[in-house]
């Protein structure tokens, strides 16, 4: 048996818990090594029968005087056993677990951990837990700090402990350092086999913890590893298409926009720029703030492959906002005679002839689309496209170069974008592989966003404040309802919520039109609504929360987002960045269902204008990545033993990644460890 070996090679892991521990994750032996705890219950206080008090937890190491089945009256059993050690004598009574007469037999030794309670009028221990006391084998359950793991329907903690109890004695060979000893010195990690048996089963805090620092750097360390070996296979391709990139006619077209671009802006086009002009093929993530205006970024991209006699894919994840990005890049290209092609599930849409920029939703993997030339690749909201349907498109697209002479694969260059700003660190983890450019400031005169925090009795106050807005500017707004569950696709739960939101609104606004939106309209239903909201029709529109949230309607000003406390920050600050997009004064109501001081001082964190990648931050340290990274993650984040927070940490870790890349030899028995490289790209 090794590390990669299926989990059910373990003694006693038959097919059902073979089943069963995949909900865990839990799928190798190493998985479940790593399945470390997620507290420890302390039973270290061993005591003598005689000293005991009520209140108190403790553990007895005692023998077996008796043990029974009693029926009470409401046919309930209750198993009583009586224990005895060299101080005196003490009844132990569980609940309903006459099983519990084939496991405990009279005259056994046997170490129980649990409560002191009075049970009758006598000192008892209350439904502890126990196990036999065998010599020379350490207590796992009892006398020690034992540890409680995340557990799912029919895998307990106790189970978990005896099948990684025994792991641990006899994996030990498979267990070799792997870190070089300068780099355990430097780090002051303790030895793996040690770090292994104590996060399980430490004697204290103090050696749980240590195990702790070891294990989440072989986390980070082999995430960073993957990494930097999926980024040198992607390196080991070659451009399908270098491109030529003529400063005069980029400065040509940045002139022509109604605006001049922010020196962020700058930034990430000339590290674009200079990716297309190289034989390596690109591939950079461009990270910003809602409204950081990156859509023309990738349009200047996207204008150099032109340029160079090649076409461009531009893909989003939704119809509405591949519509939104066919309408803004046929208006920016229009006087350079670039064609524009619209390809969703809706069908094909554009001039006659050729195309130069081909945008869509994820119909531009499965359509019949005759890719010719595409240089270019670009990915809008990447965080919601899976990591296949990503790795598809690039394929699809470059399909014409298969018959390349050359030894090299043939790659387009892959620009994707993602509006959730996550902390640097975050990101240099999770899309370690790829180049990041980050818009960090908003386009000047972006005005501040007037914030209110609104408790439940305000509520009337403020649709009577709306109604008024409504009336006198002419304005336009979004309702967003509550945000029921952490799920990527929308519930049936989530939309009917909305819908009955929808109809209640449509009595207090009974002088407006409303329109809804949620994800299972038909797409053709989604149009409509959402060029209605466009072009005025609808004046105010109740929306789920994960629906549509690059939508770009300058006429909205006012956000109302229902049960604010539910949403992490940033995903707070992305909704309430659909508005104040024009010229007129914007706000966002933000509603509470409770108000507790967290709440609120957490919700104050909106009114002081911190940008995406502060809110990130500060959602991080608050309430975990989960909340940071909002609904339409892949699973993606998920760290099973390292934390996000632990931005030392992870800086460690890369370092000695790249360390161990550059010197092979000195770090030979890691490497050695690796899995294969995954080829596909985030
Ligand atoms: P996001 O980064 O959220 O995708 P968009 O690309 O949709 O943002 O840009 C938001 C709005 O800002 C658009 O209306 C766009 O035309 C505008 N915009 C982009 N860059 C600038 C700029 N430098 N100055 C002024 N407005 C800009
Ligand atoms: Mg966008």
């Amino acid at each position: 048996m090794n590390l990669d070996s299926p989990v059910g090679s373990l003694p006693f892991v038959g097919p059902v818990y073979v089943r069963k521990l995949k909900k865990l994750n839990i799928f190798t032996i190493e998985d479940l090594l790593n399945h470390v705890p997620t507290r420890y219950i302390d039973y270290t206080q061993v005591s003598k029968i005689s000293q005991i008090q009520p209140g108190e937890t403790v553990t007895i190491k005692g023998i077996v005087d008796s043990i029974k089945n009693i029926y009470t009256k409401t046919s309930k059993i209750i198993q009583l056993a009586q224990l005895s050690d060299s101080t005196g004598y003490i009844d132990v009574v569980w609940f309903n677990q006459p099983y519990l007469l084939r496991n405990i037999k009279k005259d056994m030794k046997i170490s129980v951990s649990g409560k002191v309670d009075w049970f009758g009028n006598k000192k008892s221990l209350i439904s502890p837990d126990y196990e036999l006391i065998r010599e020379g084998v350490d207590t796992i359950h009892t006398g020690r700090l034992v540890p409680i793991y995340h557990e799912t329907n029919g895998i307990s903690s106790k189970w978990l402990r005896s099948r990684i109890s025994y792991l641990l004695l006899i994996i030990k060979p498979e267990l070799n350092e792997f870190l070089p000893p300068s780099i355990m010195r430097k780090g002051g990690f303790e030895d793996l086999k040690d770090a292994y048996k104590n996060i399980h089963f430490p004697n204290d805090i103090i050696e749980s913890q240590k195990a702790h620092v070891r294990l989440s750097f072989n986390e980070l360390l082999f995430l960073h590893l993957a990494n930097e070996y999926k980024k040198i296979d992607w390196q080991q391709n070659e451009t399908v298409y270098q491109l030529k990139v003529d400063k005069k006619e980029v400065l040509q077209f940045e002139e022509r926009l109604p605006f001049s671009l922010t020196q962020s802006q700058i930034r990430a086009r000339e590290e674009i720029l200079t990716d297309l002009a190289s034989a390596t093929p690109m591939n950079r993530l461009l990270e910003g703030d809602v409204g950081s205006g990156k859509t023309v970024v990738a349009a200047e991209a996207a204008f150099v492959a032109f340029a160079n006699g090649h076409q461009v894919i531009f893909m989003a994840p939704t119809q509405i906002l591949a519509q939104q990005h066919y309408d803004t890049l046929k208006e920016t290209f229009n006087s350079f005679n670039v064609r524009v092609t619209l390809v969703t599930s809706q069908g094909i849409k554009g001039g006659p002839g050729k195309t130069d920029v081909y945008v869509g939703t994820h119909a531009l993997i499965h359509k019949k689309v005759d890719f010719e030339n595409v240089a270019l690749v670009v990915i809008d909201e990447q965080q919601r496209f899976g990591v296949e349907q990503r790795a598809h498109l690039i394929t699809k697209s470059g399909k014409k170069n298969k018959q390349s002479l050359f030894l090299r694969n043939k790659a387009p260059h892959v620009l994707t974008m993602t509006a959730t700003p996550i902390p640097r660190t975050v990101a240099l983890t999770a899309y370690g592989d790829l180049d990041l450019s980050t818009l960090d400031e908003l386009p000047k005169g972006r005005q501040r966003i007037t914030t209110w925090i609104i408790p439940p009795h305000k509520r009337k106050g403020a649709y009577g404040w709306l109604e008024k807005q409504l009336k006198q500017f002419k304005t336009q707004a979004f309702i967003i309802c509550p945000l029921i569950e952490e799920s990527e696709i929308e519930t049936m739960k989530q939309i009917k919520a909305a819908t009955a939101e929808f109809q209640k609104l449509n009595v207090v606004f009974s002088n407006y039109s409303l329109g809804l939106l949620h994800g299972r309209l038909k797409a053709k239903e989604k149009e409509v609504v959402m060029s209605a909201f466009k072009n005025g029709g609808v004046d105010i529109l109740v929306s789920t929360p994960v629906v549509e949230v690059g939508i770009d309607v300058p006429n909205a000003t006012i956000m109302m987002i229902e049960a604010a406390e539910r949403f992490g920050l940033s995903q707070l600050h992305q909704l309430r960045g659909r508005v104040g997009r024009g010229e007129k004064k914007s706000y966002c109501l933000l509603f509470t269902e409770k108000r507790g001081a967290n709440v609120t001082s957490r919700l104050n964190a909106l009114r002081k204008g911190l940008s995406g990648f502060e809110l990130a931050e500060l959602d991080l340290k608050l309430r975990g990545p989960g909340e940071v990274f909002g609904t339409h993650q892949h699973g993606f984040f998920d760290l099973k033993i390292a934390k996000w927070q632990d931005t030392a940490a992870i800086k460690k870790a890369k370092e000695v990644a790249k360390e161990a890349i550059k010197n092979p030899q000195k770090f030979s028995k890691l490497l050695s460890k690796l899995k294969p490289p995954k080829i596909a790209p985030n």
